[in-house]
């Protein structure tokens, strides 16, 4: 696994110029800065141990520019409960020294060196087996795979004791390190994709080298796969990935046999059979197994997956929620992150940032929904990884049901295989409701007052009978430039039903910066009072206003209707 892009997290503007120069060994690295003390940060955070404990449970390497005291202090409650640890290094603040906290085994050293000569220091490395052989022999590179840690971990401090050590098998990144060789040695450093017998002799370390390719019975490809390996007495972790035909590219078998087997999953052109696949993935092989149903490929390289055929395009339409980051489902935060491609109306992509300089924006009129879905497929039947941002939630008068239509009238099978899924967020109506109390505590009518895609003669007839329900009302897109009669319109059927003094809540930029909320009632509303980015919410013959605490009110509609409950 490559490792995470790291997190430069600072506490004060006098960190920034060291994140800086930080970020010139990590371009794609974010720094964190503390609302309201530092300026000029790519991304605000308002507490500092809770952003902290969120980047360590995310598996995000850390870069803290603070006493190494305070991180450990943040993260002593995080320690025990975890077992891999992300890389966390503390900087201090002018860059005069680099101590890696965390993470030995997920390459924090190898950070503080690049890190230190970024800074021209040196690094405060206190790692025995690191200092001892200028490298962690239980952290080899991409493409190997260490078989046991425990068993690792002995190793070397035999090592340390003074024994040396002989190398068999392939292992160019050793060549760097300062171990002590001795073709004799009882110790030895064994990199080889067959399974073997641990010994407490031997550092074992897979080569990532083996490919297989499934073809027809899908269904047993797990089973398939793992006989394959053991008739070859070939080691799981040696496989680098499984490959299919693109035709299958939907079946759920084969993404759930490869998060079984813990691979990534590749496909190339197909139909054919196993043998084919196998080469037409790695084009000079011989596999060592091909029959119809599944072919096994040893290279004498590792094999790098993201370099053989494609994988399956994922297209994600995403609600952002309201607007305040806190209120957007982590689901949401962590597709964002894996994103290759962010499509969306401008203010709603700049809403979801800030993004990385590898993902590419893609910024479109708000109008233009059909052509943006199918650009979005465009992208995704590539391979890509895309997000399709919505404000609120992205099912309600938003994206997901454009792109929907747009695979629904698609005969591309390479559309119909892409990963479509959709991650909903808090809609603006439940988010204004939250903040004035609860006035859709009971059944309510949810009505876009936009006549663009629907005649104005079907929303006033829903309406009308909405009214005539006695439902509470939320009405989306309540006005703009372009439609300036028809809420006058819609009121005065609403004021033909209900008692002038019904609750009306509005809500303008809630969740954003400037949001303001008002409660009036029914006749003292007036269009003038609301703009498109507003919220209005009617109360029903049951919605209620009583005086809060703090000088503001809380408006609620009763779960109950027509006689109260005795309670
Ligand atoms: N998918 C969105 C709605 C899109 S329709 C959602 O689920 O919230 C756009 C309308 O939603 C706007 O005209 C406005 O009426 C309402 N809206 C969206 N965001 C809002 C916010 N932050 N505050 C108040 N109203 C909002």
């Amino acid at each position: 696994m490559a490792r995470q892009t790291p997190a430069i997290v600072v506490l004060g503007s006098g960190s920034l110029e060291t994140a800086r120069r930080l970020q010139q060994c990590y371009p794609d690295a974010m720094i964190h800065g503390l609302t309201g003390r530092v300026e000029g940060a790519d991304r605000l955070y308002d507490e500092f141990g809770t952003t902290l404990r969120q980047l360590y449970r995310n598996d995000t390497p850390i870069i803290a520019l603070c006493a190494a005291g305070i991180v450990i202090r943040t993260l002593a409650s995080e320690l025990l409960e975890k077992g891999a640890e992300p890389p966390v290094l503390a900087v201090a603040e002018d860059g005069s020294a680099v101590v890696p906290l965390l993470g030995g085994l997920g390459g924090v050293n190898l950070m503080a060196r690049e890190i230190a000569a970024t800074l021209g220091v040196a690094p405060a490395i206190t790692t025995s087996g690191e200092l001892r052989f200028g490298t962690c022999l239980l952290n080899p590179p991409d493409g190997y795979a260490l078989a046991d840690l425990e068993q690792g971990k002995r190793f070397v401090s035999d090592l340390l004791a003074g024994e040396s050590v002989r190398i068999e098998g392939a292992a160019p990144w050793l060549d760097s390190a300062n171990l002590p060789h001795d073709h004799q040695a009882r110790l030895s450093i064994h990199v080889g994709s067959s399974e073997r017998a641990p010994s407490p002799h031997e550092l074992l370390i897979y080569p990532r080298n083996v490919l297989v390719a499934v073809g027809a019975d899908l269904n047993n490809a797990v089973t398939a796969v793992r006989q394959a390996l053991q008739d070859r007495k070939l080691a799981l972790p040696a496989l680098a990935c499984l490959v299919a035909a693109r035709s299958a590219m939907a079946h759920p078998a084969l993404a759930q046999a490869a998060a079984e087997l813990g691979v990534p999953l590749r496909f190339v052109d197909g139909p054919g059979d196993a043998g084919e696949l196998a080469v037409r993935a790695l084009p000079d092989s011989l596999p060592v197994v091909a029959n119809t149903d599944l072919a096994l490929v040893v290279a004498s390289q590792p094999i790098d997956a993201r370099t053989i055929g494609q994988r399956r395009g994922r297209l994600a339409v995403i609600g952002l929620g309201p607007g305040a980051a806190d209120l957007m489902v982590p689901a949401v935060k962590t597709e964002l992150a894996q994103a290759d491609d962010v499509l969306g109306y401008e203010t709603y992509v700049r809403m979801a940032g800030p993004f990385r300089p590898d993902q590419v924006l893609h910024c479109t009129d708000n109008r233009e929904e059909m052509q943006r879905a199918r650009h979005a497929f465009e992208l995704a039947s590539q391979g890509r990884s895309v997000v399709v941002v919505s404000s609120g939630d992205p099912g309600v008068f938003a994206m997901a049901a454009a792109v929907l239509e747009a695979l629904h009238e698609s005969h591309e099978s390479d559309w119909h295989n892409v990963d479509v899924q959709i991650l909903p967020g808090v809609s603006a109506s439940l988010a204004t409701a939250a903040q004035a109390g609860a006035p859709l505590g009971h059944d309510f009518c949810v009505l876009s007052l936009s006549d663009n895609l629907k005649p104005w003669a079907i929303i006033e007839k829903r309406l009308e009978l909405a009214c005539q329900a006695d439902l509470a009302l939320a009405f989306y897109n309540p006005i703009s430039r372009s439609r300036p009669w028809q809420l006058g319109r819609a009121l005065e059927i609403v004021a033909a039903h209900r008692d002038g003094m019904t609750p009306v809540v509005l809500g303008r930029d809630i969740g954003r910066p400037g949001q303001t909320l008002r409660t009036t009632t029914l006749e003292r509303l007036t269009p003038d009072q609301v703009d498109m980015r507003t919220m209005v919410l009617v109360g029903s013959s049951t919605t209620c206003v009583f005086p809060r605490a703090d000088g503001g009110s809380w408006t609620y509609t009763p779960r109950w209707y027509g006689q109260r409950p005795d309670s």
